[in-house]
């Protein structure tokens, strides 16, 4: 369909999204049929005795809920060259690795042909709505993307991160072309061995096609933001590369110096108007839309991990749109932005029927609770059952359950979602948060987006003295008796002892867990501790997950490092500058 399009029918798309959301528990049970159909020689169905059943009631009650640790055993005779059909029909040929930015090393799971057409399905989607409102004509995209390193596993596969994996297939150029979206950079550039250098190079072209680039974008916000505070950084510099024509020294591949040597002729009177440009900004309000006037919007995932960026991201956006991207994993896409004209935090996923078969775990407080009580480990078998697409209600909350066209089957995602409403007969979600990224000592239990809450609100104080937190993260000290929340904050600037303790206070005053608030009333958790880090740490964080073989356009800070994360957890603690302890209880 793509091939004959030059540019895609926007109208069909969506009218195809509505036939197949008003029929969305039909969809599913098909869906699950092909599943099934494709992969039914594979040896881990094979063993759970569906014998070619493929309707919803036999697969839930033949194949169990898992997750990432129980398939590992499938997956790594995979990765080794299993000559056998594990886990799909057909033999897995290339191997994503997953941030695992929360574990601390990177996950491998498969990646398929059929993937690939369901990531470009959700992009096609998003696309189409987002063009009602906001249409691009024929421009370019600064998008921020970056591929990993791509190896060869030890039975002789590809792996590279899934961005990596998408970015490298030949169908992701074609997709962008019919959408109007394509990178202003050469392939050079997206794919060079150092994001420093591509980062470099991709503010260049930007700034080089700036009155042709429609929209700005990456995988995940944080890499915009990163983008723009590395362009404060570089920009005199960029001006020089564009008044005399030559690329800086600093880029040395050869590849990427030869790509961007086409592009670069000297022009003084670009460089001085970007010059002036700049130096007109007050603080760098509006950055965006002063050097690229013709930007329609910012595009990027923005919820969840990603709201934290926000802030920062639209004061460089000034009043350009900030629109959210889509929801999806490594594992598989989940649903599409559909109604993009709404706040950004506000943003909900619409469920596409057919790219996967989903199911939803309700997240019941009182479960949860008679576990604790019980001091039972296996909470999966005290959870409710997992309930369909269609039989999820408006403001539940769930966990995500996926059986992919991948190979992965009843996978539990980890992620936790609400229902907003239906979009015809799919649900709407919203992102919550991880579900297993939980600061917990005792009976206290916060989760990803209660510390991001308690980091907004404490950030409040430091911005009243023009200072920012420019990333965050969490630990749960243990080796102190009581155990105590530890966060570690990277500030824009220096900010006194005083407002610092306070804020201390105040992160510590902001986690209403009763669990919390009522141990710290007794000290059965200790004081909270503020870690000042450095400037330059998390960069130092990043830097390491690149070096494990993340992409940088899929990057997330880990919010919450575990004992087990010693590698993070020593980075933040050797850049430690102050340390204060609350004092508010
Ligand atoms: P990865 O492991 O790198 O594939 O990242 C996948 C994870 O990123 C998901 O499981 C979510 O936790 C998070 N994520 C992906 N899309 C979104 C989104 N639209 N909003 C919030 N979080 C997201």
């Amino acid at each position: 369909m793509l091939e004959k399009m030059e540019i895609l029918h926007v109208e069909k798309v969506i009218e195809e999204i509505e036939t197949m959301t008003k029929d969305a528990e039909n969809v599913q049970r098909e869906t699950l049929k092909k599943i099934l159909e494709e992969n039914g020689s594979a040896e881990y169905l094979q063993n759970l005795g569906l014998n070619g059943r493929t309707d919803p009631q036999s697969f839930k009650a033949c194949v169990p809920v898992v997750t990432h640790q129980d398939l590992e055993p499938y997956i790594q005779r995979i990765v080794d060259g299993a000559s056998s059909l594990v886990l799909t029909g057909k033999p897995i040929t290339t191997i994503s690795l997953s941030s695992g930015t929360s574990q601390g090393r990177p996950k491998f799971v498969p990646f398929n042909d059929e993937l690939m057409e369901t990531t470009l399905q959700i992009f096609r989607t998003s696309y189409a709505f987002r063009n009602r409102e906001f249409p691009v004509t024929n421009g370019k995209a600064l998008q921020f993307i970056y591929s990993s390193k791509q190896s060869r596993t030890k039975g002789g596969l590809f792996a590279g991160t899934a961005t990596t994996n998408v970015f490298r297939n030949s169908q992701f150029k074609k997709a962008m072309k019919v959408m109007q979206s394509q990178c202003c950079s050469p392939d050079e550039v997206i794919f060079g061995p150092d994001f420093r250098q591509s980062l470099y190079c991709h503010l260049l072209c930007g700034l080089i096609f700036r009155e042709e680039i429609q929209l700005v974008s990456s995988t995940f916000a944080h890499s915009i933001v990163h983008a723009f505070r590395t362009l404060e950084q570089v920009w005199e510099e960029l001006c020089v590369d564009i008044r005399e024509g030559i690329l800086t020294s600093g880029i040395t591949f050869p590849s990427v110096r030869s790509a961007m040597a086409k592009l670069l002729k000297p022009n003084p009177e670009l460089a001085d108007l970007i010059h002036r440009k700049i130096s007109g900004l007050s603080n760098w309000y509006g950055l965006i839309p002063e050097l690229f006037p013709n930007v329609k919007y910012i595009y990027g995932i923005m919820t969840g991990s990603m709201e934290h960026y926000l802030k920062k991201l639209r004061h460089y956006a000034g009043d350009v749109p900030l629109i959210s991207a889509d929801y999806g994993s490594s594992e598989g896409w989940i649903g599409a932005n559909i109604n993009p004209n709404v706040p950004t935090e506000s943003t909900t996923y619409a469920v596409l029927p057919n790219i996967g078969y989903f199911e939803f775990i309700p997240l019941k407080e009182n479960v949860e609770e008679q576990v604790h009580d019980r001091g039972d480990a296996n909470i999966l078998s005290m959870e409710p059952k997992p309930v369909s697409l269609t039989e999820v209600k408006i403001g539940e909350e769930y966990e995500v359950i996926v059986t992919s066209f991948a190979g992965l089957y009843r996978y539990r995602l980890g992620d936790v979602v609400k229902v907003m409403g239906f979009h015809n007969s799919t649900p709407e979600l919203k992102f919550i948060c991880r579900r297993n990224l939980m600061l917990t000592v005792n009976i206290d239990k916060n989760t990803e987006k209660d510390l991001q809450q308690a980091v907004e609100e404490a950030a409040k104080l430091i911005a009243e003295e023009k200072q920012e937190v420019i990333d965050f993260s969490s630990h749960v000290d243990m080796w102190t008796d009581p155990g105590h929340y530890v966060i570690f904050w990277e500030i824009s600037g220096e900010v006194s002892d005083e407002v610092l303790k306070e804020c201390c206070n105040c992160l510590d005053r902001s986690f209403v867990d009763a669990g919390y608030v009522s141990s710290r009333k007794v000290n059965a958790i200790g004081p909270l501790e503020l870690r000042v880090l450095r400037r330059g740490t998390f960069q130092k964080v990043l830097d390491h997950y690149v070096g494990l073989g993340a992409a940088v356009s899929q990057f997330k800070t880990p919010r919450c490092v575990g004992p087990t994360n010693y590698k993070v957890l020593q980075i933040l603690c050797d850049n430690v500058a102050k340390t204060y302890f609350s004092t508010a209880f």
